[in-house]
């Protein structure tokens, strides 16, 4: 069989380009009347190019793309530092609300009160939650808060007539922390990590001086583990002259139990789409407010919302501000959509339902690291946060490989957890299992993992190298494909 075929019900679906049959359409459509040419020789001569299809064959074209979509809707996904967890349906149903869903973001003010009172409710909860006096809304993804903080950073230090150029950042962040402070024109100085998975603050401190401008930290930190000396990198920093930085995309294993703002940080973004529920991991919209403290916040970027006492107002240029702002980072006020299902989970979960969120993906995360330890090996001694974290000791000498660990768990019906990352342990095996997954779920997961990992260590390395078998394609040239990708359909010559 050849490998590209439709096997069982799985079916192979070429383009639609290449389902083009001339002449066919979904409709019949009489000839069009004469009509005058105004054009002035200007129309198309040559066809569009689109493919002739009928209605059902465009249905089912549709219809199986979409089901090769693979999502927590449909099953676990343990994929560590993305927080893959189940997003109640009731926030999907006021985000369509026609009130909310059908307004434009050039609508009057008066039109839309409702709307701007929805964004600063959002807002006040963000700030309660982490206990600090600033939010800026408008950020899209956690990468663009980050953006953000950074701007705020720079501008305070511009008010302050100072120029420091260096951010440092420890070796386990995510790469979206370094590229963030190089794309704002800050040079990188990476801070090791020691043997507990913590930042190095003795190096921290040797590295500190008047040309670093902040320290960016992730809390807790991609390995799963709380940076337990956060004060004393906090006052350091803060001692240098510096602002203090937090990556709060794992604030999921946090919000309730820590008030961000007790730990000394300036700013920190809040993926919405991770901790506060809304789909992702398709590209779609996310958000990534981000809140500051009383030294950052007159350097929010704008538009902001106000309530001016007679009503909400957005303020969209410097000259209506009081303070001095970054600049602007996004055409409108924010992903509305997903402020609307962040407000809709927060208000539903409760203060304390959001406490208890926390605690339950610490205590799932925990209870996969203590199942699993007698099989994988765990990076670090001690419990974790809302991931646990494996390195590839355990398949040493069997021939396997992280990589060939994770295909074959696609031949189980899983989809792998984050592999090689962080960068700090070798052959990185990162999970997430969030606190939607039952106990009968992570069980399974537990089991299936035991029994590979004991397969691997018996020395059946073929069998891992040639997985995945049961997928329509098999192992992809990833190399050639991120850095070589084939974008456009050419019709073949
Ligand atoms: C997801 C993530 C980011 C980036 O967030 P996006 O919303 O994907 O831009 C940054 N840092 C960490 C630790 C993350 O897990």
């Amino acid at each position: 069989m050849q490998e590209s075929s439709s096997r069982g019900l799985v079916l192979e679906q070429p383009l639609i380009f290449e389902q083009d049959t001339p002449g066919q359409c979904g409709v019949d459509l009489p000839e069009p009347p004469p009509v005058i040419d105004r054009l002035g020789g200007l129309e198309r001569r040559e066809p569009i190019g689109l493919p002739g299809l009928a209605e059902p064959t465009v249905v089912r074209h549709y219809t199986r793309l979409s089901q090769k979509n693979y999502g927590i809707d449909t099953v676990f996904y343990p994929l560590g530092s993305c927080t893959m967890k189940h997003n109640p349906r009731f926030n999907e149903k006021m985000a369509r609300l026609s009130g909310l869903a059908d307004i434009h973001p050039l609508q009057p003010e008066s039109t839309v009160q409702g709307a701007l009172e929805l964004i600063d409710l959002t807002a006040h909860w963000l700030k309660t939650l982490t206990g600090m006096p600033a939010v800026a809304m408008s950020p899209a993804a956690g990468a663009h808060g980050e953006f953000c903080g950074l701007m705020a950073i720079r501008a305070a230090l511009d008010d302050r007539g100072e120029s420091r150029l260096r951010v440092l950042v420890p070796d386990s962040a995510h790469g979206t922390n370094p590229a963030s402070a190089a794309a704002c024109g800050f040079t990188v100085d990476p801070i090791p990590a020691t043997s507990r998975g913590r930042v190095d603050l003795a190096a921290m401190k040797a590295k500190l001086g008047g040309d670093v401008a902040a320290v960016m930290l992730t809390n807790p930190n991609t390995c799963g583990l709380f940076e337990d000396q956060v004060m004393e990198i906090a006052e350091a920093i803060h001692r240098a002259g510096g602002y203090f930085y937090c990556d709060g995309a794992n604030y999921n294993a946090i919000v309730g139990r820590v008030r961000v703002a007790d730990l000394g940080v300036d700013a920190m973004h809040i993926n919405l789409h991770k901790t506060f529920s809304t789909p992702h991991g398709g590209g779609g919209p996310g958000a990534g407010p981000t809140v500051l403290s009383a030294a950052l916040a007159p350097f929010a970027p704008l538009p902001a919302v106000l309530h001016d006492g007679k009503g909400f107002r957005l303020i969209e240029h410097a000259a209506q501000s009081d303070g001095k702002p970054c600049g602007r980072l996004k055409g409108f006020h924010g992903q509305f959509g997903v402020f609307v299902r962040a407000l809709a989970y927060m208000m539903s979960m409760g203060g304390d339902g959001l406490r208890q969120a926390a605690e339950d993906a610490v205590l799932n995360a925990n209870y996969l690291l203590s199942e699993l330890s007698a099989d994988l090996t765990p990076s670090f001694a001690g419990p974790c946060m809302h991931e646990a974290l494996f390195d590839d000791r355990f398949l040493k000498d069997s021939g396997v490989t992280t990589l060939d660990f994770a295909k074959a768990l696609i031949d189980e019906g899983y989809h792998p957890m984050t592999m090689y990352f962080p960068l700090v342990v070798h052959g990185a095996l990162l999970m997430e299992p969030t606190e939607t997954e039952s106990k009968a779920t992570l069980d399974g997961f537990i089991a299936t993992l035991r029994r590979l990992a004991r397969q691997a260590k018996a020395g059946d390395a073929a069998a891992f190298r040639a997985a995945p078998q049961r997928t329509p394609r098999r192992r992809l040239d990833e190399t050639t494909a991120a850095r070589l990708p084939i974008l456009r359909w050419t019709p073949p010559g």
